[in-house]
């Protein structure tokens, strides 16, 4: 087998160097002020060994991929009941698009555009109070990856909560089809609050364990969602993870990935590894730049695409 650990210190190396390395988001200070050129990356493997390079210790925003660990514990919460409010197609339209919700009727088209997260949120708040909702999720987050350190990042949940006028209209926009039940600031405080977890890659790998090992948390051996259930979010992270790029993401990197604003990644090869890669600079789709090339080289490397038979 290859050298994993010097396959992801050259594919850092690669990264820092490369030219151009996209546009960091500027809509909120927190964010607009991170540095382009940080790269890290962190690949924690079946049998616990983690593999890291760069600023795979440091901290960042994982905004959206706090989708996938929100959605696990609103279906934790409702079961398949949640389906009947959110779609499972690709939406082809960007993350904060509000146009497909006037023809389809309030349903937003997945979980992993604004519109599906805010729906999942508004899920939970049917099971946990709005001031406990968040501290749950970071109960959550902080047991999958077995460290207590998690915050959520006030700065970046101010900034949320101040610029989020898109997210205010979604919100309100499918209330009126009743697919919104609480109230919409309720709402919206809970779903700021999660996008401004700030994890580092090393923190993010640990926390998607669950999705690489059949549902299972490693350290305690416990089942967090059942396999077939880790199966469709993965399902759902391949065709939806990346808003109106999934597809191209797809075909780069043959595996299930959950992308954010904050330059995040966070990939998963079944029964093989969980990987998270952190560069700030976004392609035109908001999709980490070098983040995405990272992990085509790492496929390249080492041959881990769903695709290809192991
Ligand atoms: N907080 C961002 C928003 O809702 C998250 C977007 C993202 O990571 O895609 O606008």
């Amino acid at each position: 087998m290859a050298d994993l650990g010097a396959i992801v210190r050259d594919i850092a190396e690669e990264m820092r160097a490369l030219p151009d390395k996209g546009k960091v988001a500027d809509y909120i200070p927190a964010l607009a002020g991170i540095a382009p050129d940080r790269f890290g990356m962190a690949a924690v493997m079946a049998d616990g060994t983690c593999h890291k390079a760069g600023d795979a210790d440091v901290p960042f925003s994982i905004q959206s991929i706090s989708k996938v660990f929100a959605l696990t514990m609103a279906l934790g919460a409702v079961g398949d009941a949640l389906w009947q409010r959110v779609g499972r197609e690709p939406s082809g339209s960007a993350f904060n698009s509000i146009v497909q919700l006037e023809s389809e009727h309030g349903i937003p088209r997945n979980p992993f555009i604004n519109a599906g997260a805010i729906v999942v949120s508004d899920i939970l708040l049917g099971r946990y109070e709005p001031r406990e909702a968040i501290g749950e999720m970071l109960r959550f987050v902080r047991a999958l990856a077995g460290d207590d350190s998690i915050v959520v990042d006030e700065d970046v949940a101010r900034g949320e909560q101040e610029t989020g006028y898109r997210n205010m209209a979604l919100a309100n926009y499918m209330r009126a089809f009743g697919n919104i039940r609480h109230p919409v600031e309720k709402v919206l405080g809970l779903y700021f609050h999660q996008c401004a977890l700030a994890m580092s890659c090393r923190q993010l790998a640990l926390a998607g364990r669950y999705l690489m090992a059949r549902g299972q948390n490693p350290d305690t051996g416990r089942s967090v969602v059942s396999p077939q259930r880790a199966r469709r979010i993965n399902a759902l992270m391949l065709t939806c993870g990346h808003y109106d790029g999934s597809g191209e993401f797809a075909f780069r990197t043959g595996l299930p990935g959950k992308s954010g604003v904050g330059g995040g990644i966070l990939a998963i090869a079944p029964g093989v590894a969980s990987i998270a890669v952190w560069a700030p600079g976004l392609n035109e789709r908001g999709n980490s730049l070098a983040g995405t090339l990272a992990l085509e080289r790492l496929v390249q490397a080492t041959g881990w695409s769903v695709f290809e038979p192991g």
